[in-house]
């Protein structure tokens, strides 16, 4: 059993026509995942409305409340830019807290029923920033869901795997102080946005970045894993562990240039699951629709014989 985390309510930050990251990243996900030969071992759960768990102290941990406001502000006033490539609509500061709220649940659901969880929400986060959004992310759901799982009993360290083809300069960054937090990334180099450098370690050697060259495939990725992301994660010894689960490594992607095929993602989670059997994944980008489904559906199915 797998438990889903999702909202229609997810498809209402509309960042504008012509732009990736949009609803139908979601549409198409969970059409897939009906249509999937273990549908009905999926379990839908609905996030927790925002007005019943107040999600505004969990992200003030990380971000600064004028920033908060300027998000809160901006959709008032009915919407605009936070910078080129990140809007904000209408609805986006209330759909964003609600995606907080999923992942906040991811971390209660993984924790209770002892099986994975997915969070399927937008707008994705982990290159949000203490004081900015940037590259469509509002607020940084992964560094924030590592905090909050941090104050449950039984959890005292917390890894974030990010296989994003981007680099999580906001999850690092807000995670990289904090001994109890590892953040491992997959990303590829040069490509936006410039960071994760492998020289990048942490203030405790909690940080470990792994640049790959345009046109990897998984012959490279899959060293990385088993001589770097494995021994890695396995040395921190995590009590939980969060994938910060995007879909732009695909080599139909059109957003970057690494060329992964969507099951591939099946493998990465048989590496992981041996090192740590409480996993939530939640999703970050990924933006050619048929590619994104087909590699959330690897990565659930993968989950199916835990
Ligand atoms: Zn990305």
């Amino acid at each position: 059993m797998v438990c889903i985390i999702y909202s229609d309510r997810f498809l209402d930050h509309d960042n504008g026509r012509s732009h990736p990251e949009r609803p139908e990243r979601l549409t198409a996900i969970v059409d897939a995942l009906k249509h999937a030969p273990w549908a009905n071992y999926l379990e839908w759960q609905q996030p927790t409305p925002v007005a019943d768990r107040d999600v505004l102290p969990w992200i003030e941990k990380l971000h600064r409340p004028d920033y908060i406001e300027r998000v809160r502000q901006l959709a008032l006033e009915g919407g605009g830019l936070l910078n080129m490539d990140t809007p904000v609509s209408p609805q986006s500061y209330d759909v964003a807290l609600l995606a907080v709220s999923a992942w906040l649940d991811g971390i209660d659901r993984v924790l209770d029923a002892h099986s994975p969880a997915f969070v399927l929400a937008r707008p994705p986060g982990h290159h949000a920033e203490n004081h900015s959004g940037m590259g469509f992310c509002l607020f940084s759901n992964a560094a924030i869901a590592a905090y909050y799982a941090l104050t449950q009993e039984s959890i005292n360290r917390v890894a974030i795997l990010d296989w994003d083809v981007h680099h999580g300069n906001g999850s690092q960054y807000l995670t990289e102080s904090n001994p109890n937090i590892a953040y491992c990334s997959l990303h590829q180099s040069p490509c936006y946005p410039g960071t994760g450098a492998s020289s990048e370690t942490g203030q405790y050697n909690n940080v470990l970045n792994l640049p790959m060259n345009p046109g990897s495939t998984f012959a490279d990725y899959q060293p990385a894993f088993e001589q770097q992301v494995v021994p890695f994660l396995k040395e921190f010894n995590p009590d939980l562990l969060i994938v910060s689960a995007g879909y732009d490594a695909t080599q139909a992607d059109p957003l970057a240039g690494i060329s992964l095929h969507p099951s591939d993602y099946k493998a990465f989670v048989e590496y992981i699951h041996p090192v740590c059997d409480r996993l939530l994944f939640g999703l970050e980008g990924g933006y050619h629709l048929q590619a994104l489904a087909q590699a959330v559906v690897a990565t659930i199915g993968a989950c199916m014989v835990f």
